[in-house]
């Protein structure tokens, strides 16, 4: 039942490149020429995701100086054209399958490591930010990374309890102190493995507080994932 709907629906919506307007690839909004284009985040620090110039096992100055909450970071792209449209293609213009497009090819990264986490855990967005654009970005990519993955999606498990000032016009040291105490945990997570997901992942900060609060309620490995690293 399901494959025939998806061939009517291919039949009735080819899969068209959401990029440069060719034929889709591989069943998604995406071409394989602007596929092969995209910044892949190849070399970067295994544990926060910042890109590096060359390939490295080990952890960059920042993580060995103060090491993150998170043990290891996945991010798929560096946060740069054309990334950077598709992500606020979707989270400014609501264009969901821009967040589709994006949760797969995070998902095909994930896919090369063996390991998976129990749950998947999007960054909640507080409920007034919530309401006013109608849907939360993290939320809509980590479908697309979770039923790929088979890794299932937790939603409830953790809430946003404080309404933060936007992080962009903030340094580091700001960042961090504008998150304290900005996530509540409701669910158990202890001895679980879990992975946070973010759309765009800047200094870390907000993936920092939320493994920080999931550290305490238990949380065994914690995972920091992302669509781009900036
Ligand atoms: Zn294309
Ligand atoms: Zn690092």
């Amino acid at each position: 039942m399901n494959s025939w709907l998806g061939i009517i629906q291919d039949w009735l919506y080819p899969p068209t490149c959401l990029l440069c307007g060719d034929p889709g690839a591989d069943g998604r909004d995406l071409c394989r020429d602007c596929a092969l284009d995209l910044p892949y985040n190849r070399w970067c620090c295994p544990r926060c995701g910042l890109p590096l110039g060359s390939e490295s096992a080990r952890e960059c100055g920042a993580c060995q100086r103060q090491p993150p909450q998170f043990d290891a970071s996945v991010a798929a792209f560096r946060y740069e054209e054309p990334v950077r449209h598709l992500i606020q293609g979707l989270k400014f213009h609501a264009r969901y399958p821009a967040g589709r497009v994006l949760g797969s090819l995070l998902a095909d990264r994930l896919a090369q490591r063996d390991e998976r986490p129990q749950c998947l855990i999007p960054v909640p967005l507080h409920p007034a930010r919530y309401r006013s654009r109608g849907f939360n970005q993290s939320i809509e990519i980590a479908r697309e990374v979770s039923a790929r993955l088979g890794v299932p999606l937790d939603l409830g498990g953790c809430v946003r309890v404080r309404a933060t000032l936007p992080q962009t016009e903030l340094s580091a040291a700001e960042r961090a102190r504008n998150l304290r105490n900005a996530f509540k945990v409701l669910g158990d997570y202890r001895g679980l493995d879990v992975a946070v997901l973010d759309d765009v992942m800047t200094t870390g900060a907000t993936m920092n507080e939320l493994a920080r609060v999931l550290r305490k309620a238990g949380a065994r490995r914690i995972e920091a994932w992302a669509c781009a690293r900036a």
